[in-house]
């Protein structure tokens, strides 16, 4: 267990935009930092990082929290473990609670960390055979080596080689202190029917699988003796297991981050081989989907990246044309798609190989054609007649419907006029006819498309009320919920505030008492029975009070809320926390024309607005309560009913005018 100490210590080094920006993008926007939400498929920049709350927030998505949450959902790893991540980037030295723990028992915290645990010994284990045996060297070492790898392209990417024999590996770990259990589940041992162990990759070189945190999360073994026999598969590679979700893991990302943001682009290609293959010869921004079709967890990875990528297809031609299938999902998530097609014969591996570094770098600039005219250079091979050719144009026409920007729609629909020499407004005319039906179907709740698991209501439809999504939470201005809200931001931003209150001694005199703001609009709430009307509202008022007691500084406070287990009252309170420049004032003057308020710590201000505030908030109760009434006047009522009304509206009147006088008066003070 990581003690509370190294946590407080972690907690306060780890600065928001900095392990964020690790994984994302950000720009400054004033004090924030903006930048794609990774959890959502995001077009416009709705992540908001805000350093001085030390959390980020999507204002789409609504998924919030600080460096630790962020890690644990983006990298899918756990609480310890994005403690950990955060203890090494800011060089923080973990003490644990516990004092000695078996390797067997700090790893077993959970589940995943036993795993990982094992999958980090293999590993070690696999380096060591290769390097430090004379069978690791001549067998393993020596077949990268032939396949032209370089001693530091080995040590990057953590090859190794699991030795021949049956159980070598199994027993190093079993003696090790390592479960059977977790060999079993990570897929490093087999069990034969009759129990007997035996290690699965035994007699293969290793590649192992990251994840983006640069985690050990898999293992493919390649076998050695090439043709040998076909019986046997080439690779062999880890089954699924809590730890290895084959469509969350791109090849190579974890090595791949830096370059790929820093060129605005990743490539993409097959294998292991082509990866390593391609970064030894100087392209570091690949990644590989390991022979399956891309999925929505591996395209999240890539767009938190870029929105550019490149896609290389093998001299062969075999298999492009099921290939591009995936590439449609590539469009959907806004990526602009583009292709090389390598020479005949060459795939990524074999032309690094054979080819000079630059020659590589050239060849792939020089080569890289956009999807759209590549897809349908593809198609048209051998659709001769014009019923052929037709079915093309659409097919690309549907291909180019997924396209998010409109800007790039056009192009494209120019672009396809040109190679297929038709009308553009043509193609145009189809184009609409697609769209229109994609929004139609969506709008009906059916899927929009079978390759989009996407739920059909995230179709962009247009909206002529589109509110920009952080005033989402706001009320309308001037309805007794707006007030209620500003209520809720006073006491949010500014309830450990102190002001100074007037007291009234029981001789009639008076005098001033400091008073912490949260404390001040409770008494008067209390005092006068006032109720929220809004439910949230209300919850959140009397969560306030309990996080507030506990909280011993302004910042506990805020992590509280930050933190929320309700997830309706995170959404409420940290676009407040978020919003440096409260707008009540605004409202206010527009309304009543009064004062402007300005929150540049006049601690005089901010008391009068307090009391204003509260002043407002029972005018607006009272002129609410006043509706009613004028509402039962109107009716057929009996005199008598009639009379007490009247009689209570105009007391209501005079409160009404008592709290206006007062608000005032604070004003002219
Ligand atoms: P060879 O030396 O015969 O070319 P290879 O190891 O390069 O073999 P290929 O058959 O060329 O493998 O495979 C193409 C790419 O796909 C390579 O990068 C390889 O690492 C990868 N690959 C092949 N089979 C699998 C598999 N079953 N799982 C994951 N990756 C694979
Ligand atoms: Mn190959």
């Amino acid at each position: 267990m990581i003690s509370q100490k190294t946590i407080d210590e972690i907690k306060l080094a780890a600065k928001i935009e900095e392990v964020v920006g690790d994984f994302i993008p950000l720009k400054r926007a004033g004090k924030d930092w903006v930048g794609l939400c990774p959890f959502h498929d995001d077009k416009d920049p709705s992540l908001h990082v805000s350093p001085r709350l030390g959390i980020y927030k999507c204002f789409v998505c609504d998924s919030a929290g600080d460096s630790v949450k962020f890690l644990m959902e983006h990298e899918k790893i756990s609480y310890p473990d994005a403690l950990r991540y955060l203890a090494e980037k800011y060089h923080i030295e973990i003490e644990e609670d516990k004092k000695e723990l078996t390797p067997e028992e700090e790893a077993a915290q959970t589940e995943r960390e036993a795993l990982l645990a094992v999958n980090s010994f293999a590993e070690k284990f696999f380096i060591e055979q290769m390097n430090e045996t004379e069978n690791g060297r001549a067998i393993g070492l020596s077949y990268f080596k032939e396949r032209g790898f370089q001693e530091n392209t080995i040590k990057k990417f953590r090859l190794g080689y699991c030795p021949e024999g049956w159980d070598t590996f199994t027993k190093a770990a079993l003696s090790n202190g390592y479960k059977l259990e977790y060999l079993l589940t990570t897929g490093l041992t087999k069990q034969s029917e009759n129990g007997k162990t035996y290690d699965f990759y035994r007699g293969r070189v290793i590649f192992p699988i990251h994840n983006a945190s640069g985690k050990t999360v898999g293992f493919g073994g390649r076998i050695l003796a090439k043709g040998k026999s076909d019986k046997v598969a080439k690779y062999f590679n880890s089954p699924e297991n809590p730890i290895y979700h084959k469509s969350d893991i791109l090849y190579g990302f974890f090595f791949a981050r830096k370059s790929i943001r820093t060129k605005d682009n990743v490539y993409l290609v097959e294998g292991y081989t082509d990866v390593i293959s391609m970064v030894e010869s100087g392209v570091e921004n690949v990644v590989a989907s390991s022979g399956t079709a891309l999925t929505d967890g591996q395209i999240r990875l890539i767009s938190s990246q870029t929105k550019n990528i490149t896609v290389l297809y093998d001299g062969d031609n075999a298999g492009i044309k099921a290939s591009l299938r995936g590439i449609n999902l590539l469009l959907e998530a806004g990526l602009n798609v583009k292709t090389v097609l390598l020479p005949d014969g060459e795939d990524p591996d074999s032309f690094a190989k054979s080819h000079r570094d630059s020659e590589l770098v050239e060849y792939l600039e020089q080569n890289a054609t956009d999807f759209i005219r590549f897809k349908t250079h593809i198609l048209l091979q051998g659709a001769n007649d014009p019923i052929k050719k037709a079915s093309v144009i659409d097919e690309i026409i549907a291909t180019i419907a997924l396209v998010k920007d409109e800007v790039t729609q056009t192009f494209y629909v120019r672009e396809c006029a040109e190679i297929f020499q038709v009308d553009e407004e043509l193609l145009m005319t189809k184009l609409r006819k697609v769209v229109w039906k994609k929004l139609n179907t969506a709008k009906s709740g059916q899927p929009s498309t079978p390759t989009t698991s996407e739920p059909a209501q995230k179709q962009e439809l247009p909206s002529p009320n589109k509110q920009s999504p952080v005033q989402r939470t706001k009320p309308e201005p001037n309805t007794i919920e707006s007030i209620e809200f500003i209520v809720v931001k006073l006491i949010l931003q500014y309830g450990l505030y102190e002001i100074t209150v007037e007291h009234t001694a029981a001789d009639g005199g008076s005098t001033y008492q400091p008073m912490r703001i949260d404390q001040y609009i409770f008494n008067e709430f209390a005092s006068e029975e006032i109720h929220f009307q809004n439910p949230l509202y209300q919850t959140f008022y009397e969560e306030y009070a309990r996080i507030a007691e506990q909280s011993k500084s302004q910042e506990e406070l805020i992590q509280n809320f930050v933190n929320h287990p309700d997830k309706s009252i995170q959404n409420l309170a940290i676009p407040i926390l978020m919003d440096e420049n409260p707008e009540y004032s605004k409202i206010w003057k527009s309304r009543y024309d009064v004062f402007t308020f300005s929150t540049d710590n006049n601690i005089e201000k901010l008391n009068a607005e307090v009391e204003n505030v509260i002043n407002f908030f029972k005018i607006r109760l009272i002129e609410e309560r006043k509706k009613l009434l004028i509402k039962l006047l109107s009716d057929d009522q009996s005199v008598e009913i009639q009379q007490s009304i009247a009689k209570r509206l105009s007391e209501l009147d005079q409160m009404r005018k008592y709290y206006a006088d007062l608000t005032r008066t604070v004003i002219t003070k």
